[in-house]
């Protein structure tokens, strides 16, 4: 199924290396998830033994560099990753995905001592990381969160609420977005990140129940008087918060924009599949013009939201501006999602409906990716501004 696949063009620069890898975490995932996600999704279970397998595959470090003991991938090369492991199951490469944006948000804006602290653990997924910006009453608005941190000798003191913070649960710990000056003007120069390690009064006051993305940890929580020694500020100085988010959000929109591509063609596979074997009216319904339509609609959405992400990501990799790029990848990957898992419902008829197929998982699991990591109507306002400010006349 060569159009379907998403191994670079043979003049690409990734490395055999990094490309045997990409083999071996498919190879791994056939074997060992696909067989439980099932089980793990109805059941909404944490699914603690192929996060073991993944922590022993490396792949809590697959970002990381290699001087703190990570594998230390190009952003395109875990894009693959993440595009393989969600064309399973998109679940458990969001483990990996948020804590690999707080990793990175530690590797590219912390004190050294963050670094040395920090990065070795979160390879190995010792230390396992999530990132806590969300608030009840602030998601897109992120400079209306409300949670404060106050300086007190050698701690800032923490009070607030976060919601729908994902591997807060069973992970260790959080980028936390707090206000250090809830006064300044503009808001965004109060706004500062905490690497904020579990203790008393980091309080995860529940796991929420969810349509999709299930047996995952997505939980509220609550900050009553937490302490974080000073030397957590992210970066050492306060009101950086804002712009260190937002300086993440091109490698988080690269990981979304990978995972909707990844439900995209898992949908793709399982429908073409379908197709060929489900027979109406004498013959397969593939040779249905109908079918045949949506078929071509899905390829080409899987096909064209892969060359925008890999077109983002190897500008991230070369160091180079991406944010128009890593929107669009996000917004086609996470749309492509999207209309494939829909697309395979109504290729699939009744059966779709059944837990006995994985199109139903796929169906629950894709409306995220537009929601996450920027939703889609921010992020074409994005795309727009962008655009013209680019190409201003
Ligand atoms: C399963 C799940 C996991 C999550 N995991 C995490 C996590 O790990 N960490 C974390 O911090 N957050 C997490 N989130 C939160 C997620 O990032 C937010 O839900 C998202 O940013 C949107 O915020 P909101 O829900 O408050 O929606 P709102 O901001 O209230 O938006 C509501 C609607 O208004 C639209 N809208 C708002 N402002 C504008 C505007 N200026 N222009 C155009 N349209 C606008 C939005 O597009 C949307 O359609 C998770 C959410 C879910 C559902």
């Amino acid at each position: 199924m060569d159009a379907v696949t998403t191994r670079p063009a043979p003049d690409t620069p990734d490395s055999s290396d990094q490309q045997a890898f990409v083999d071996a975490v498919e190879a791994w995932a056939e074997k060992e998830l696909r067989p439980v996600a099932r089980k793990y999704d109805l059941a909404d279970e944490y699914p603690h033994d192929i996060v073991e397998q993944m922590k022993e595959l490396g792949l809590f470090g697959a970002t990381i560099g290699e001087e703190y003991g990570g594998l230390g991938l190009s952003s395109w090369t875990y894009a693959q990753i993440v595009i393989k492991l969600s064309s399973i199951w998109m679940a458990p490469s969001g483990i990996v995905n948020s804590h690999l944006i707080m990793a990175s948000a530690i590797e590219r804006a912390g004190t050294e001592e963050q670094k040395a602290k920090y990065l070795p653990r979160m390879a190995t997924g010792e230390f396992r990381g999530s990132i806590g910006l969300t608030e009840p009453n602030a998601g897109s608005d992120l400079q209306a969160i409300r949670t404060v941190a106050k300086l007190d000798g050698d701690d800032y003191v923490v009070n607030g609420n976060k919601t729908w913070i994902t591997n807060s649960m069973h992970g260790h710990g959080t980028l936390l977005l707090v206000k250090t000056d809830p006064a300044a003007q503009p808001r965004h120069k109060g706004m500062s990140l905490l690497i904020a390690e579990k203790a008393r009064g980091f309080n995860v006051v529940g796991k929420l129940k969810k349509m999709g993305y299930r047996s995952i940890d997505t939980c509220e929580l609550n900050f009553e008087d937490y302490r974080v020694p000073k030397a957590n500020l992210l970066g050492g100085v306060e009101g950086k918060g804002f712009i260190q988010t937002a300086g993440g959000l091109e490698l988080g929109r690269i990981n979304v924009a990978s995972r909707g591509a990844g439900i995209a063609e898992g949908a793709l596979k399982h429908s073409l599949r379908y197709a060929q074997e489900r027979s109406a009216f004498g013959k397969p319904i593939w040779q249905h013009q109908a079918i045949q339509m949506k078929l071509a609609d899905m390829v080409t959405q899987v096909e064209g939201a892969k060359r925008l992400i890999e077109q983002a990501a190897r500008k991230f990799d070369a160091g180079e501006r991406c944010d128009l790029e890593a929107a669009m990848a996000k917004l086609a990957g996470s749309e492509a999602g999207a209309f494939c898992a829909q697309e395979a419902m109504r290729i699939f008829g009744g059966y779709s409906y059944s837990v006995e197929y994985e199109i139903e998982r796929f169906y629950r699991d894709a409306m995220l990716m537009c929601i996450g990591e920027g939703t889609n109507e921010i992020l074409r306002t994005v795309i727009a501004k962008q655009l013209v400010e680019r190409y201003r006349v």
